[in-house]
């Protein structure tokens, strides 16, 4: 459908990565917030009371440059936070700590779309909606207030809906595998905006960008993303061939109607009257103390399909499905390790049994799995051939017991058994065993 369209969409992100420091952005408040009594996590700094002083948390400006560094981007040696300010009863002190014009990580790209900016800034607290004794109240929940949150913006670089679920999805697992966020949109603990509009074939050859954009917001699953997005792009087709013109607002998603509304109009570019935050020193990093953050990054999801696909020889998809789940990933390549020197497990055979037969669930050890690897293999794993030859060699050494059993004595088939599996190791299948023995011994 959206192939056929005379217009293309124009998608940019923005992506809002709550960090799972211990202590909150500016104070030392538990930022771990959710599902907690609410206001029981909060002191002066983070309510915005007169005169509270905040203090950085450098594990959080840790967090968001390695974040940064995963996706290519720039560091800024020089960078600092700036105020935002804005009423809402949600943000205590009538502004949030930012960054404006000096983030923490520029450019970058991933799955060849093109990031503009990494920053740091603190979580707003949380508006509950409740009716108490029959009237309807908004109350306010600070826990959430000051925890740290990184925000990921791209460039208006994606034209269908699936190039931004994928991404997405791999944003989702870097931030899992550096261990700076669990990245549970259930949880709020990633959020997503998409800015949505549709180039006509004009401004596509010109590679100019439509003169308007909608910022699609609060969208708490990528499944819903899918659909909110395919909805904005019908509904903003549908009003350009009719002639109109789009305005720029902000809109949310409806599941059950499956449709967009209308959330609020931007009249006019918001005035946040940025200003550096005087209460908070600016933060110099030396290219060294850059390069000792990257050395702590571990291996990245990217990097670890690779390996899997080079180095075990596995296929695509095995590498996507192991990837896709750190402590999966982490399980096979222990299985792996704990398989040195046993030539009869492969790496296929691991990953085989931990996705078609979901062993690694009956297994919460990998030596358990390896062990069930070894025991199948042990019956299973004599060819056809081997049992042949075998049968071929204890019928020529055991002269006695083949006249006996030719004889009549039907019980020296036991014995006989016995010394071919002996011949085989112990991995012959007993019925396979038998029946050619059977065979060999009437011939
Ligand atoms: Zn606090």
């Amino acid at each position: 459908m959206e192939n056929k369209s005379k217009y293309t969409p124009v998608i940019g992100l923005e992506v809002h990565i709550e960090l799972s420091t211990i202590t909150k952005l500016f104070c030392s408040c538990s930022s771990d917030h959710f599902a907690k009594r609410p206001n029981t996590q909060v002191c002066p700094v983070c309510m915005g009371l007169p005169g509270a002083l905040p203090c950085t948390n450098y594990d959080a400006v840790v967090s968001t440059i390695k974040f940064g560094l995963a996706m290519g981007s720039r560091i800024n040696l020089f960078s600092k936070f700036d105020r935002k300010h804005y009423f809402y009863p949600d943000l205590p002190k009538s502004y949030q700590i930012s960054q404006y014009d000096l983030p923490f990580c520029v450019g970058g790209s991933l799955n060849n779309k093109k990031i503009t900016r990494v920053h740091l800034e603190e979580d707003t607290g949380k508006l509950v909606h409740e009716t108490i004794d029959g009237v309807k109240c908004s109350l306010i929940d600070f826990n959430r207030s000051s925890v740290p949150l990184m925000e990921m913006v791209t460039e208006p670089d994606f034209h269908d809906t699936e190039s931004v679920v994928a991404f997405l999805k791999e944003v989702q697992l870097i931030a899992r595998y550096l261990g700076i966020s669990n990245a549970d949109m259930e949880k709020g603990s990633m959020r997503l905006e998409a800015n949505i509009s549709l180039a006509n074939s004009e401004e596509r050859i010109a590679n100019r960008l439509p003169n308007y954009k909608v910022e699609l917001k609060n969208i708490n699953s990528f499944r819903f993303l899918d659909k909110a997005i395919k909805a904005e792009i019908l509904r903003q087709e549908e009003l350009l061939l009719k002639g109109e013109v789009i305005s720029q607002e902000t809109r949310g998603y409806d599941e059950i109607k499956q449709t967009t509304y209308l959330q609020r109009v931007k009249e006019e570019a918001n005035d946040y009257r940025y200003f550096p935050e005087p209460d908070l020193p600016p933060i110099r990093f030396t290219q060294d103390q850059v390069e000792n953050i990257r050395s702590q990054i571990p291996e990245l999801p990217s990097q670890k399909r690779e390996k899997i696909e080079k180095v075990y020889g596995l296929s695509k998809d095995f590498a996507d499905i192991l990837v896709s789940d750190q402590k999966r990933a982490k399980y096979f390549e222990e299985a792996l390790r704990q398989a040195q020197g046993k030539p009869m497990v492969t790496a296929k055979m691991v990953a085989d049994l931990m996705i078609n037969k979901k062993l690694d669930k009956e297994f919460p050890e990998p030596a358990g799995l390896i062990r069930r690897i070894l025991e199948i293999s042990n019956v299973k794993y004599s060819s056809n051939e081997e049992v042949d030859n075998a049968v071929k060699s204890v019928i020529m050494t055991n002269e006695k017991a083949v006249n006996d059993y030719k004889a009549g004595n039907g019980n020296v088939i036991g014995f006989l058994m016995g010394m071919v599996q002996k011949e085989l190791n112990g991995k012959g299948n007993a019925q396979t065993v038998r029946e050619k023995l059977l065979k060999k011994l009437q011939e």
